[in-house]
């Protein structure tokens, strides 16, 4: 299929340029119907109203009496006011006896606030004795209660056909609760992109594997793996390339047939065995090659088709500390709005000040692998400090760093104290 001429001498895309292709046509996913207790990380469809009110009934929220406030107005510890105490209500049971003038019922966090009463006196606040203990017969009140002091009103949390989620929001735990004290056992959430990562190179073997020498242990399929499943994918494993033409191709194909987006790392820089951006061409449309990034810049991308659905195709670069930012910073959006992530692109940035000058050689933008750590010179500001060699190779630095320090294309040097932007690392999907 023809896309765009590989030419290495084209300038880089800039980054943005290459995002906004990736991005082009790509839309969420279609939704399922999956039980509440699978859906924490997964992005909900629709918009969800309640379909209950929270609470349904006025309740407790003290272990105490359930009293009319107007009898124990006058309450003090010096004249308590003395109640006769006609049953008790606990949680999950229906209130029976109503609170008539004078009298009390025992009543525990969670049950239904009786007829009849109007507040709650904490166990506390009498003379009954606390925690398991038989139902007394009368009970002293030392302390005025006012109507409605610890009761919970009804609706007071939720009410029904009140909006409780968003479509596009990630269902979080809190969310879960939410969702299910307001009536869901299960939620639509956008099904998850289905994604192969394959490595591409002679000289890989498997993690743990024996080395022969001139071999290397695959290191980028694994971290991708777990990447993409960070960013709300199924991820699944190929077998490990060879740098050939036909099996690379081959293993495309089949990827394609199974996948919404293929990762695959390795082969598509300038070396006479990177294959990999021409098996990209030959199943696909290659849309971009070369981006103005460091590390980074063999990135290609390219779209295949599955019957009417496209299939995204990355050929990352084989360099592991490249193929992690080039993830993060292409693969993560697209994956998040297949997921069906409201905001794709949105991460965490802050400011820092960098705590040693830093030096680029060319036009494009850095990310550099730092450490932040609290500036002492400012409080509430940052301070990012390399984290080891930053070479595209040095994954020591990259497992070292907890965020990337953005360094714009214009700029070549910065001295120590400058600020920059740093997106810190370790958050949802990386
Ligand atoms: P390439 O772009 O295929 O020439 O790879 C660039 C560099 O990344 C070479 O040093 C490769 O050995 C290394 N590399 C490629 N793929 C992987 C991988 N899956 N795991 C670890 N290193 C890799
Ligand atoms: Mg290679």
């Amino acid at each position: 299929m023809t896309g765009v001429v590989a030419d290495p001498a084209a300038p880089l895309l800039r980054l943005e340029v290459a995002l906004q292709r990736m991005l082009a046509g790509v839309a969420p996913l279609p939704a399922e119907e999956i039980p509440l207790e699978a859906a924490v990380g997964r992005i909900l469809a629709q918009p969800l109203l309640a379909r209950l009110t929270m609470p349904p009934w006025a309740n407790s929220a003290m272990d105490g009496f359930a009293v009319r406030s107007a009898d124990v107005a006058d309450a003090t510890p010096d004249r308590p006011v003395e109640l006769t105490v006609i049953g008790e209500v606990s949680a999950g049971q229906p209130a029976r006896r109503p609170v008539a003038a004078g009298t009390a019922v025992r009543i525990f966090t969670g049950a239904m606030l009786p007829d009849g009463a109007d507040t709650i006196v904490p166990v506390e606040e009498t003379d009954a004795p606390w925690g398991v203990a038989e139902l007394p017969a009368r009970v002293a009140v030392r302390l005025a209660a006012a109507a409605g002091d610890h009761v919970r009103a009804p609706g007071s949390d939720i009410r029904a056909g009140q909006p409780v989620a968003e479509a596009g929001q990630i269902v979080r735990p809190a969310t879960l609760a939410l969702l299910a004290s307001s009536g869901y056992g299960t939620v639509p959430v956008h099904r998850r992109p289905r994604v192969t990562v394959m490595s591409s190179g002679d000289e890989l073997v498997a993690p743990g594997a024996t080395l022969q020498p001139g071999q290397i242990h695959d290191s980028n399929g694994p971290m991708l793996a777990a990447l993409a499943t960070a960013a709300g994918a199924a991820t699944v494993r190929a077998a490990t390339l060879a740098d050939d033409l036909p099996s690379v191709t081959r293993m495309l194909s089949d990827a394609i047939g199974t996948s919404d987006v293929v990762l695959t790392s390795g082969g598509v820089s300038m070396g006479a065995r990177d294959v990999v951006r021409l098996a990209l061409e030959s199943v696909g449309r290659l849309e971009l090659w070369r981006v103005a990034v460091q590390p980074g810049k063999p990135l290609a991308f390219a779209r295949a088709m599955r019957g009417a659905d496209d299939v995204l195709l990355f050929g990352l670069p084989g360099n592991p500390v490249s193929s992690f930012v080039t993830f993060q910073l292409f693969v993560r959006p697209v994956l998040r709005r297949l997921a069906g992530h409201a905001q794709p692109e949105a991460r965490e940035r802050r400011r820092a000040r960098l705590a040693e000058p830093v030096v680029k050689h060319d036009e494009r933008r850095a990310f550099l692998r730092v450490r932040l750590a609290p500036d002492p010179d400012r409080p509430g500001g940052w301070l990012a400090s390399l984290a080891g060699g930053q070479g595209s190779h040095v994954l020591s630095a990259l497992a070292a760093a907890d965020a990337l320090a953005v360094i714009p294309e214009e700029i070549r040097e910065l001295p120590r104290g400058a600020e920059v932007e740093v997106w810190p690392l370790h958050g949802e999907g990386d």
